[in-house]
């Protein structure tokens, strides 16, 4: 039996109120408005991760999936905390006022969904701007669903109305529309309920189940939608997607696909919005035609077998299952397409194999009719790009896709500068070019892979941007942006000393009165900035707007805002932002501190007595490890940082089946793990180690390491340590320990001998070889190189650590944990590195590198005490059973002035070296 779509219907002369909606922001949803996305991740029954995070009440981390939804393009929010374990209310009013504080999430309107009345209406105390509650039924009678529509009308809120009654869920079209038009009529004659607030959501359904009544469902949601729309005046339209494609799960392409073709077709019957994972959507012109038709005729149910139609497309979902999208996309015919649409293809999706050859071939096309060479650049090119850049804007790509097609850009632009200069032309790309960016990282530091993938995004938007590469003085990028006129500078730093670097440089642009007259923007990014230290410690001393861009997927429309047009609102919103987290933080009820004395009398007193004595080291000294087996390290790769690199958020390896991220995390992870083979079949990079064990005591903050046990009078390096100084809680009615790594060595004064160590690790030969890649316009394998470097710099570092453990020092023989337990640190002993936070003074490393003589194996270290290349570790070894990590967070000037006077250096000095760490 088949079943037909109705006519279409929609009753578009007819005058349709829109729904006003508002974050902060309004939303307005009428009758030109395009389908409003709902995203659907901060909802605790649809979203693992979401309710893992409630539930550990990592709210930080919850509230940033709440902000990616948006970045991605969610126009709505849905908010759920229907979980068993939870007070739902109270995660509910608490996650609502969390979000309320953050403006970039606040700006969309929240849909507030519980199945519970008392959670919504706790919600609906806390929403700023006006709301949907999701839902409202029939369900338990008409006193009940008045009672609740009337609330929604006092608190300002709009409602969904779920096509359900006293006998249930509707799941036939006759049923839906019955239950909707009773509802409506509720609602507008009992209450007066605004008909544009009411928003009708008939059910979605899973189909291919295997169960004949379901094979319709889908079109009987279709055709609810359009009979709601053509029926009932100014009422909206909305459903939870995801449910249509449940019987899939686990094959998100079949999803995807589904979903694309049933939005395709609901959109077109006038449904406004739907609750989805913008990231499971895909484009119905570009679907497969094949797959296509399969999933339409079970979509449409108009196949006159459905359930062969339905096995037909498990049949075919299977044989896509576990294949890469991209595999598929390969089969497509795409080569016998027209040239701008091949370049089209070839940039979206990232492929070169064929760019020479179409980017001549649409020159020869354009030269034929009397144009230019440089029109292929402004033609099909750009216009590719552009479509680039709006699926990147939309969610729909990543970055490790918007690097690649980069790639695909620079090799066609450099196929063609030769025939421009040839026509005389002025060289160079787009001359509409929509500004430029000089751009660099701060004097001393070294790090650049984000700053180069800042880059590659800007230029692929159509920005100039001049990358001034790594340690580059204030001076000289300050010269550079004049001589090329720039019309921003965007700064980047991963250390903590770069922070100060970032202050000195908009200090400096203050002081001239060509930035400050011009007001030229400076953006702030890298690991270490903030939005508040940006507000705080740099906006303040510059009168230009000073932006922090969070990542390189914010850098484009951050660019945009401050150059474009809507310049003026952007920093005027800017700085009132900034002024406002200035004041927050002036106001901050300061932690209350304790002093130094107290903080030592405080201590962590571990015991070194028994199992906690020292173990003498097999090996006391110093020990060089050149040129590691490059295999060896791999099992000790912790891949979780990789994907934080590309902007893609999630655990490993998870992550590579999130519903959002998982296809671009698969892709990028068999390319870095492709290019790793690479790197260790051809030796692309040398691995080289070094380290010291040596007895060591603690004197207070500080552990002495000396040459040998009988020499305990001058050490051969001191490490001055800092300790915890703001009050500590009270745990089971004991006070928490005011923590400094020294407390967990042996004392001098125990008689005691104990030991530590410190090691430097570097991989050496990455630089040279994606100057390479760069020199072939191949900055995607450029940047991907460096983030393997850093990853093997790691695993080298971990591997050591290992090494020392079982058979240098040897306090642990017997130790056999594998891969992941290493990753996860299961380990007796920790290696803490300074810059983290229970060292987070970096100047120590000058003293270490010169004890280790750690130029040996190649590295060096800058004045602002970043060791190069940038892939390298250091850091100290404690062997102590109880020895953990933990934050210093702030200290006070009685330890500021001690620590100056242990280390005899002016205290000035060592206020610069702490500034961001002092109280
Ligand atoms: N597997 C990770 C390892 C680096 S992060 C990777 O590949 O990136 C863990 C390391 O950071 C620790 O081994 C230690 O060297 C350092 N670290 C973490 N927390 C620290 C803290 N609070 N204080 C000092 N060092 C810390």
């Amino acid at each position: 039996m088949s079943a037909h779509l109705l006519p279409h219907l929609l009753p578009h002369s007819l005058p349709y109120h829109p729904l006003q909606l508002s974050g902060l922001e309004p939303l307005s949803i009428g009758v030109d408005t395009l389908f409003v996305n709902i995203g659907e991740r901060t909802n605790v029954t649809g979203s693992k991760k979401f309710a893992r995070l409630i539930l550990e009440n990592q709210l930080d981390l919850a509230v940033a999936i709440a902000r990616q939804q948006v970045e991605n393009g969610a126009q709505i929010i849905d908010i759920n905390m229907d979980e068993a374990m939870l007070d739902s209310k109270a995660a509910m009013v608490q996650f609502l006022n969390l979000i309320a504080g953050e403006p970039d999430i606040a700006r969309v309107p929240v849909m507030i969904d519980s199945s519970k009345w008392d959670v919504i209406e706790a919600g609906l105390k806390c929403v700023q701007g006006k709301s949907i509650v999701n839902s409202i039924s029939l369900k338990e009678g008409e006193d009940k669903f008045l009672k609740e529509a009337r609330l929604c009308k006092q608190y300002g809120a709009a409602a969904v109305v779920m096509a359900f009654d006293e006998q249930g869920q509707a799941d036939s079209y006759q049923r839906k529309i019955e239950i909707c038009q009773r509802a409506y009529h509720l609602l507008r004659d009992k209450i007066d309920f605004a008909a544009a607030d009411i928003i009708f959501d008939p059910n979605v359904f899973a189909i291919a189940t295997g169960i004949e009544e379901h094979n319709n469902y889908a079109v009987d949601f279709i055709n609810a939608t359009r009979w709601i729309r053509a029926n009932l005046p100014h009422a909206k339209v909305s459903g939870g997607i995801s449910n249509v494609s449940f019987s899939f799960r686990g094959n998100d392409l079949a999803r995807e696909t589904i979903h694309t073709v049933f939005l395709y077709h609901a959109i077109k019957a006038g449904l406004n919005m739907g609750i989805v994972n913008a990231g499971m959507v895909g484009v119905y012109d570009s679907l497969d035609s094949e797959l296509r038709l399969r999933v339409e005729d079970v979509v449409l149910n108009r196949s006159e077998n459905p359930s062969l139609a339905t096995e037909r497309l498990i049949e075919i979902a299977q044989s896509l299952h576990g294949h890469q999208k991209e595999n598929i996309v390969q089969t497509l015919a795409w080569r016998s397409l027209d040239t701008t649409k091949r370049i089209e293809h070839a940039l979206v999706n990232g492929v070169t194999d064929f760019i020479i050859e179409d980017t001549e071939a649409a020159r020869v096309e354009i030269e034929s009719l009397n144009g230019k060479p440089i029109e292929v650049i402004e033609g099909p090119l750009m216009s590719g790009m552009n479509t680039v850049g709006d699926l990147f804007g939309e969610g729909k790509m990543f970055l490790p896709q918007v690097v690649k097609s980069a790639r695909v850009m620079k090799q066609a632009v450099a196929h063609l500068v030769p025939f421009i200069e040839a026509e005389k032309l002025r060289s160079g790309t787009a001359n509409q070019s929509k500004g430029k960016i000089v751009i660099a990282t701060v004097k001393g530091d070294v790090h650049d892979i984000g700053k180069n993938i800042v880059t590659v995004v800007l230029q692929c938007n159509n920005f100039d941007v001049v990358n001034m590469g790594v340690m580059v003085p204030c001076a000289d990028i300050l010269a550079r942006a004049k001589e090329e006129k720039a019309d921003a500078i965007g700064l980047s730093g991963l250390i903590t000393p770069s922070l100060e670097e970032m202050t000195v440089v908009a200090k400096e642009m203050q002081r001239d009165d060509y930035f400050r007259e011009r007001k030229i923007p400076l953006l702030i990014g890298g690991a270490t900035t903030s939005r508040v230290h940006t507000a705080v410690k740099i906006a303040s001393f510059y009168d230009g707007p000073v932006t922090y861009v969070p990542d390189a997927s914010r850098a484009v429309s951050v660019v945009q805002s401050l150059l474009g047009s809507g310049r003026d609102a952007y920093v005027e919103a800017l700085n009132s932002d900034y002024e406002r987290v200035r004041t927050l933080h002036a106001n901050k009820a300061a932690q209350p501190m304790v002093s130094l004395e107290s903080a030592r009398n405080n201590r962590a007193r571990p015991s070194f007595a028994g199992v906690n004595a020292p173990q003498r080291p097999k090996l006391i000294g110093r020990r060089v490890l050149n040129k590691i087996n490059l295999a060896q390290l791999v099992p000790y790769l912790d891949w979780g940082p990789f994907f934080q690199t590309w902007d893609l958020a999630g655990q490993f390896p998870a992550i590579l089946q999130d519903q959002v991220v998982g296809d671009a995390a698969r892709k990028v992870y068999a390319d870095g793990k492709a290019m790793l083979d690479k790197i260790v079949a051809q030796q692309w990079v040398s691995a080289h180690a070094v380290f010291a064990v040596q007895p060591a005591n603690s004197v207070n903050d500080d552990i002495e390491f000396y040459q040998d046990e009988n020499h305990k009078i001058t050490p051969v390096l001191t490490w001055y340590g800092l300790r915890q100084q703001s009050e500590r809680p009270l745990r089971d009615g004991l006070r928490l320990p005011n923590m400094c790594l020294s407390d967990f060595v042996a004392p001098k004064d125990s008689g005691i001998t104990d030991y530590a160590g410190c090691f430097a690790v570097a991989v050496v030969g990455a630089e040279q070889k994606a100057a390479e890649f760069e020199a072939q316009n191949d900055d995607y394998s450029s940047i991907m190189l460096k983030t393997l470097a850093d990853r093997l710099a790691e695993a080298t570092a971990e591997y050591l650590h290992q090494q020392v453990r079982r058979e240098f020092w040897a306090y642990a023989p017997e130790e056999n944990l594998d891969g992941l337990g290493m990753i996860a640190e299961k380990y007796q002993g920790i290696r803490p590195a300074p810059g983290y936070p229970a060292c987070p003074e970096h100047t120590i490393k000058k003293a270490m590198f010169d004890f280790l003589r750690a130029d040996e194996i190649g590295l060096g270290i800058t004045d602002s005490f970043a060791t190069h290349p940038g892939s390298s570790v250091m850091g100290f070894y404690l062997a102590h059973p109880e020895a953990r990590y933990f934050s210093v967070g702030k200290i006070q000037s009685d330890q500021v002035g001690d620590h100056a006077q242990r280390r005899d250096l002016p205290l000035a000095l060592i206020e610069r070296y702490m500034a961001t760490i002092i109280s």
